[in-house]
């Protein structure tokens, strides 16, 4: 198959910094679209898979699932998207198409494993994908995005990984009016529950470990801010949250926020990935009818839900631009909990 050569940043192993490197793009099928990418955001996964927290990272890896940019080819089945249009991706590229969960417009719980935007399978010209952190991306139309006019763009690039990722689950356990919220970190995707859930006409609360954020929650929608090393502020919420969304990338307590839920409410994590310590305990939750669920990103057909109700509402992320060579100091900084609230990547700084 033809590709071409294209300008990215990435990382060739877990302890190594990110460096410009030249990756191979297909040229586009079909039913493809080539996009000029813009603004890609920096989501704490682009560091997880970077330094290879998970396990399982690709190398060399090159990040970003959160793109916006503008549709530059399209092949000639294409009807989605037209040259010239404005597009995002999101972390999805590819799913079976066929499995109950594709067909059901859920692509990110594939039966047969979606692709990720990457640091999945390349079915097409072979390898891993890769992300954002590059000039171009080729992409198949069902999994490309159609971008709001009225929004700042660079602003929109964070709603393809934060917004759908906090969408998702405030959708499905039917989020509106009289919903009491709660939303656990006050990072890239924290602000954008806040907003989000505010937007579907919630009441929000915001779980935070930083006495300096209570300023912002309450700016971005916060009807109040409980700081979560205070016993007393906890105890005050007691049995007061219908839906709980924990976004801590790490390991950490949840116990405390399970005694937050009402009867019937939800903890769902969307951060953290694995085994939960210490233990988690079951009374609250069978004498409360209480769960704890997970949920990661959105489908396609969700993914542009949020994207026009965003458009209507005006809601974007707060976002601080930043150069690809300052990848590196960004990811420091966002391991520090300094970013206010979501690093975009401005893309015009690797063209230079
Ligand atoms: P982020 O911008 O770094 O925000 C995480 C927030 O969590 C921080 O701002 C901080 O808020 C809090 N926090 C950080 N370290 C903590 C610790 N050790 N203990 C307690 N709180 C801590 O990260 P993000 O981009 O929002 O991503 C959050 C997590 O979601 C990451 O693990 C990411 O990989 C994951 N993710 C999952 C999905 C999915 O589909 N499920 C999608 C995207 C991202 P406070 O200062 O307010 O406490
Ligand atoms: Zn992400
Ligand atoms: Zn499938």
């Amino acid at each position: 198959m033809n590709t071409s050569s294209t300008k990215a940043f990435g990382t060739k192993a877990a302890d190594a910094l990110l460096e410009e490197m030249t990756i191979a793009r297909r040229e586009v099928l079909p039913k493809d679209v080539e996009i000029e990418i813009l603004y890609c955001g920096v989501c704490h996964s682009d560091l997880h898979t970077a330094r290879n927290d998970w396990g399982g990272s690709l190398y060399p890896a090159v990040p970003g699932h959160e793109i916006v940019g503008r549709v530059t080819k399209v092949g000639n089945e294409v009807t989605k998207l037209k040259v010239g249009d404005l597009a995002g991706v999101g972390c999805l590229v590819d799913s079976c198409h066929t499995c109950d969960s594709c067909k059901q417009d859920l692509e990110q719980y594939c039966l047969n494993g979606f692709t990720g935007t990457y640091n999945g399978k390349d079915k097409h010209i072979g390898g891993h994908t890769f992300g954002g952190y590059s000039e171009k991306v080729v992409v198949d139309e069902h999994f490309v995005l159609k971008v709001p006019a009225n929004l700042n763009l660079a602003a929109v690039a964070p709603l393809l990984c934060a917004g759908i990722t906090t969408w998702s689950p405030l959708r499905h356990w039917k989020v509106g009016k009289g919903s009491k919220v709660a939303v656990v970190g006050l990072g890239g995707l924290g602000h954008m529950a806040i907003k989000l859930a505010k937007g579907l006409g919630a009441e929000v609360t915001l779980f935070s470990r930083t006495p300096d954020k209570i300023q912002d929650a309450i700016e971005l929608g916060a009807d109040s801010v409980i700081i979560s090393t205070d016993d007393q502020q906890m105890k005050s919420v007691s049995g007061k949250y219908d839906l709980i969304i924990d976004t801590v990338p790490y390991v950490h307590d949840v116990n405390p926020y399970v005694a937050t839920l009402n009867i019937n409410g939800t903890l769902v994590l969307v951060g953290y990935l694995g085994g939960l310590e210490p233990i988690l305990n079951t009374v609250p939750m069978i004498m409360g009818r209480k769960s704890v669920a997970g949920s990661v990103i959105g489908g396609i057909a969700e993914t542009q839900e949020m994207l026009d109700f965003c458009g209507e509402h005006n809601i974007v992320s707060e976002i601080e631009i930043i150069k690809m060579q300052e990848i590196n100091e960004a990811y420091e900084r966002m391991l520090k909990s300094d970013v206010r609230y979501r690093f975009v990547i401005d893309m015009d700084s690797l063209k230079s």
